[in-house]
């Protein structure tokens, strides 16, 4: 017998292998989608069509739509600014806080979260969060590390021909993404060119 899971998605790329694998441990997840942190709006409408698109065609499980309170997002999270600690915590705490309002109306008993795949998630207070608001729902937290199957989730994604984004969601961590992203080109044309000196002496 399989037990109804609602399964919070934060995209369609970290939702392949969460999904295989409480299948297999016998939970029979429904998608729940609600990522009001997603900017711009073309962006959270992009990596919804590519969610809707994969589990209708490949993975055939269901999926809500739920609240997307940009509002609250802003009043409630964005004060927090480049504080990552502080500002995830408060971004996770509305989405799965939404998550387990729709498994109540529902009639879920379990929920769980995709947000726990990827090694770029703060893991432990999201699975903080996922405990404290599921127990204050009375639904049963389904707390798991994904994370060693991110890998498989990015081939597979990438078969899959899959839109892939290069942030997290939110303005902050795309701006983040971008520092990151030059200070490594930085660094390996600064190796390039030790490399060079090294060479030429
Ligand atoms: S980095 Fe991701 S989890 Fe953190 S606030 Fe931004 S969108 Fe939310």
């Amino acid at each position: 017998m399989t037990t109804p899971l609602l399964l919070h998605a934060c995209c369609g790329p970290c939702s392949l292998e969460p999904l295989r694998l409480l299948r297999e441990e016998g939970f029979e997840p429904t998608i729940c989608w609600t990522n009001p942190n997603i900017q711009p709006v073309a962006e959270h409408d992009q990596r919804l069509c590519t969610l809707l698109k994969w589990a209708n065609e490949v993975a055939h499980v269901p999926v809500i739509v739920a609240g997307d309170d940009r509002e609250a997002w802003e009043r409630g999270v964005a004060p927090a600014g480049f504080d990552r600690e502080r500002r995830c915590r408060a971004c996770y705490a509305l989405r799965l806080s939404e998550s387990c309002r729709v498994a109540r109306e529902r009639g879920f008993t379990h929920v769980s979260t995709t947000l726990a795949v990827s090694p770029y998630q703060l893991f432990d207070a999201c699975c903080e969060l996922l405990v404290a608001l599921a127990c204050q729902s009375g639904l049963v937290p389904v707390v798991r590390d994904f994370r060693p199957h991110y890998p498989d989730a990015t081939r597979e994604a990438r078969a899959l021909g899959m839109y892939r984004q290069n942030y997290c969601g939110c303005r902050f961590s795309a701006a983040e993404a971008t520092i990151e992203r030059h200070e490594a080109r930085d660094a390996r044309k600064a190796a390039k060119a030790a490399k060079r000196a090294r060479e030429n002496r």
